[in-house]
């Protein structure tokens, strides 16, 4: 007999519901614990999963892999070519384990919730039995409803209610034990699957030796990363994060979001360390940083709940139905310069450069850079949400979506779709310096003074062009204007 546990988007020992189940049953059964964990290319194929975030979740499986074998503990990867062939490959593997039981931790995407269905019907029908159990969000999608016994759809409410509910069910932050070590036969009786190896990236998914060496410097893989950057962002920025948030030049934010989507790091890890920081001891009152914070990692809870309850947001399809009919622009040649930080808008172009070299973007610019694409160029903002899966390493379906819908104006957020954001002022505002333009945008470094923010507008385009710098791939008003048009004759349409 054995336990298994499937490793998904949860690749860590510390603090993870399911593993720590099976640990506490293989225990109480007296047989071994084998995690597994399977590296489907249909999957990433589908969900567009960036080769530097494949990267990652391989480098942290050997991670995983040295961390539980000093447990006694196999970790077994094996890649399955057909994505609909996963579920019976792993009723395979336990059949030959000799296995009774099946542990995971659910995902809410609709594809995952499918498999793990099919997989516990697989299950039950041989004798095995499988737990799927919650464990991403801090508070789970279906814990909160409103007065009503509605679903909320406006995230300041939902908010109130997520710590109202924290507070009132406070063993939601108990630490779930890293698993205890399997007795020593287990080495023996699955050899093989300890002198297994970490298969490599698929073929298509393989990043270039330059892309390793870059991403990899920047991004180290695993739980004891993740448990460090924690520490360090509690010790030294957490207090003053509510005020130094927003600006991109600095790093003022705890860059932990691919630890929450690898599942390296756990958001109730995360929030109990943020409130043991807090004076108050609570998620609410005292220190107005960690305040902050918690909110911030509260809106990953939130967009898990509207994916899990509008489910149709993952087929495509814009959270507010009234959005639908909008007459989206296709211009090849203007999504080009904006994914490639051509647009001669400099804090966006500085924005998308820092995503093409870092696989990551810092959230104010992730916002300017996301309602620039829906509304000066009116490009369908399902372009934009591809790219930015194709390329970020904490790309995560329900916060990558949920940030699109708020910029494009066809999300939860309840602002209206006239609220459009001037390139201009944000860069001015929250980049004051232009720091962060110097950095990312080296045709402008040697322009001084507020002239960054708008070169050719301000005296400076014969620097800017004889350094190669685009002029305006649009003009802000007349964009503005065609914008506001548009989506008002979209609304008016059946
Ligand atoms: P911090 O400021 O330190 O925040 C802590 C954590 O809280 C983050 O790591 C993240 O898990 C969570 N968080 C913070 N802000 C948000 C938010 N607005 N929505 C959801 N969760 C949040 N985040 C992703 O993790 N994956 C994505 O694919 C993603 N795509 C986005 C697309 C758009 C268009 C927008 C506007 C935002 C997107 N975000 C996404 C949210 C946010 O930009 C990032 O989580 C944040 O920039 C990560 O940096 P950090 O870890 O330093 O965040």
């Amino acid at each position: 007999d054995a336990v298994v546990h499937w490793f998904k988007c949860d690749l860590r020992l510390k603090d993870n519901k399911a593993l720590h189940l099976a640990s506490e049953t293989a225990k109480s059964k007296g047989v071994p614990l084998i995690c597994i964990y399977i590296v489907s290319p249909q999957d990433f194929e589908a969900h567009l999963t960036s080769p530097v975030r494949v990267d990652f979740i391989l480098r942290t499986l050997e991670v995983v892999k040295e961390d539980l074998a000093a447990l006694d503990i196999p970790l077994y990867v094996e890649t399955v070519g057909k994505r609909k062939a996963v579920e019976g490959r792993i009723l395979e593997l336990l059949q030959k384990w000799g296995a009774s039981h099946l542990f995971a931790n659910v995902e809410y995407e609709v594809d995952e919730l499918r498999r793990e269905a099919r997989m516990v019907q697989m299950c039950l029908d041989n004798g095995i039995v499988m737990d799927v159990v919650p464990d991403t969000c801090v508070v789970s999608p279906g814990e909160l409803a409103s007065g009503q016994g509605k679903q909320y759809s406006v995230y300041s409410p939902w908010f109130r209610a997520w710590v109202k509910h924290v507070h009132e069910n406070i063993k939601l932050l108990d630490l779930f034990e890293t698993p205890e070590k399997n007795a020593e036969s287990a080495r023996k009786r699955f050899k093989d699957l300890f002198e297994s190896s970490i298969p490599a990236a698929p073929e298509n998914k393989k990043l270039s030796e330059e892309e390793k060496k870059r991403f990899r410097s920047m991004w180290p893989p695993g739980e004891h990363e993740a448990q460090e950057r924690l520490r360090k962002f509690c010790d030294e920025r957490l207090g003053q994060y509510g005020a130094h948030r927003n600006f991109p030049a600095e790093a003022a934010t705890s860059s932990l979001s691919v630890h929450f989507a690898s599942g390296t790091l756990s958001a109730r890890t995360a929030i109990r360390t943020a409130r043991d920081h807090n004076s108050t001891k609570k998620l609410d009152g005292g220190n107005q940083g960690i305040q902050t914070w918690i909110s911030e990692v509260a809106w990953r809870d939130f967009y898990k709940h509207v994916l899990a309850h509008w489910p149709y947001v993952c087929m495509n399809k814009p959270f507010k139905p009234e959005y639908t009919n909008i007459e989206w622009e296709y211009n090849q040649e203007q999504f080009k310069a904006w994914c490639e930080g051509k647009t001669g808008y400099p804090i966006v172009d500085a924005a998308m450069r820092q995503l093409n070299h870092c696989g990551y973007m810092h959230n104010r610019c992730r916002m300017i850079v996301g309602s620039f694409l829906a509304k000066h160029l009116l490009l369908d903002w399902r372009m934009g949400e591809r790219y930015f899966m194709e390329h970020l390493i904490d790309g995560d379906f329900a916060s990558n979506n949920g940030g699109w819908g708020f910029c494009a104006s066809t999300g939860v957020d309840p602002q209206p779709y006239f609220r459009i954001f001037n390139p201009l002022l944000q860069s001015e505002k929250f980049d004051a310096d232009g720091e962060y333009i110097r950095k990312w945008v080296p045709e402008l470094k040697n322009i001084e003074g507020n002239a960054i923010h708008d070169p050719f507008g301000r005296g400076k385009g014969d620097i800017a062009k004889k350094n190669g710098y685009p002029e305006r791939i649009v003009d802000h008003k007349a964009s503005r204007e065609r914008a506001l048009s548009r989506y008002k004759e979209g609304l008016g349409r059946d």
